[in-house]
């Protein structure tokens, strides 16, 4: 549905993006995920039009956006970082103003009401777009987006600055409108793409580190897993058995926080789980486990591992061809 072919863009001799390709197919959510000034919002303006690339092709239901961009326009719904909003307007006359911009031939009335039914803003149609919450605002953003039915969704950190509430509900909408419409959501944020997206593609310094389904790339990067293990027994000797334990990486004291119990963090060794011979090594020992929990992958972690990777690669390579 949307097909990125070696796509270039420096500004000035800052290469911006260098060279990225990916394929977003009809129906998928995709996570285009980057540190700041990765080239995320340079990626999305470029697909969406806004910015022409120096070099390579975007091409949206088979349609290049630079040889018919009026045509490859109409299948695209954009919610830029900063929705363009008109906060003078009521959000009915915002939304029959995006309505003309875009020469909607849809019955008016009838889509109109429909997108704000979906979204969830019919009941303050009338009311002026500044007295809003920042949640609903970001509601009227997907809203004209939503206008003219497009087939691909583009929302850049569409729940920026909400509260966690408002961030659950965008997330939910965003999950819903992908039954009906391939999505790319462009995030920093892990947790988000996990909740809602189904493959994720990462972006550093201007080049794709990674694209794959959501699963196997938390997996690939999460091979060495780290757990938290609340244990009763003495310090020094829970510590000794812990790191003998075979599968094991690393094991340190986090912390004391009852009298009894104290707190482990254990690693281990890439794709072992360790939680079944450490139960029955401390059931044997008589050691009672009063708590376990698995240690949340950050997005740096992932970012830390995913480029470190690249680097390994990068050393393998010039290894194999003999350069220093
Ligand atoms: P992201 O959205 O991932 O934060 P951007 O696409 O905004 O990344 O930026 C990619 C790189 O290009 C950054 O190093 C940024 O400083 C640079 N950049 C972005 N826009 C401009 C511009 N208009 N002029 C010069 N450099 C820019």
């Amino acid at each position: 549905m949307v097909e990125i072919t070696d796509v270039r863009k420096s500004y000035g001799n800052k290469h911006a993006v260098n060279g990225i390709s990916f394929e977003v197919k009809e129906g998928e959510i995709l996570g285009f995920l980057g540190p700041n000034g990765a080239g995320k919002s340079t990626t999305l303006n470029i697909i969406t039009g806004y910015l022409s690339a120096d070099s390579g092709s975007v091409k949206i239901d088979g349609t290049d956006i630079l040889e018919e961009p009026l045509k490859a326009k109409k299948d695209i719904g954009f919610l830029p970082e900063i929705p363009p909003l008109y906060v003078e307007m009521t959000v009915l006359e915002y939304l029959n103003f995006v309505y003309d911009l875009k020469g909607c031939k849809l019955p008016r009335k009838q889509h109109l009401k429909e997108i704000c039914e979906v979204v969830k803003i019919w009941d303050v149609g009338n009311r002026l777009i500044k007295n809003l919450s920042k949640g609903y605002r970001q509601r009227v953003g997907i809203a004209q987006a939503l206008i003219g039915n497009p087939k691909v969704l583009i929302f850049d950190e569409p729940t920026i600055g909400l509260d966690p509430r408002q961030i659950i509900e965008i997330r939910n909408l965003i999950k819903m409108l992908g039954r009906e419409h391939t999505i790319i959501l462009s995030t920093h944020i892990l947790p988000e793409v996990q909740a809602v997206c189904d493959r994720i593609v990462v972006i550093n310094k201007g080049e794709i580190v990674a694209n794959e389904k959501t699963e196997d790339l938390i997996n690939a990067v999460d091979g060495s897993r780290k757990l938290v293990a609340k244990i009763v027994g003495p310090e020094d000797e829970v510590l000794k058995a812990l790191r003998s334990l075979g599968g094991v990486k690393t094991a340190e004291v986090l912390g004391k926080r009852d009298t009894d119990s104290i707190s482990y963090m254990i690693e281990s060794q890439e794709r072992v789980d360790i939680r079944k011979p450490l139960f029955a090594l401390l059931s044997g020992r008589n050691w009672p486990l009063i708590g376990l929990e698995g240690m949340e992958l950050s997005l740096e972690d992932i970012f830390m591992r995913l480029v470190g990777k690249e680097k390994d690669k990068e050393v393998g390579k010039k290894a194999r061809k003999g350069v220093k």
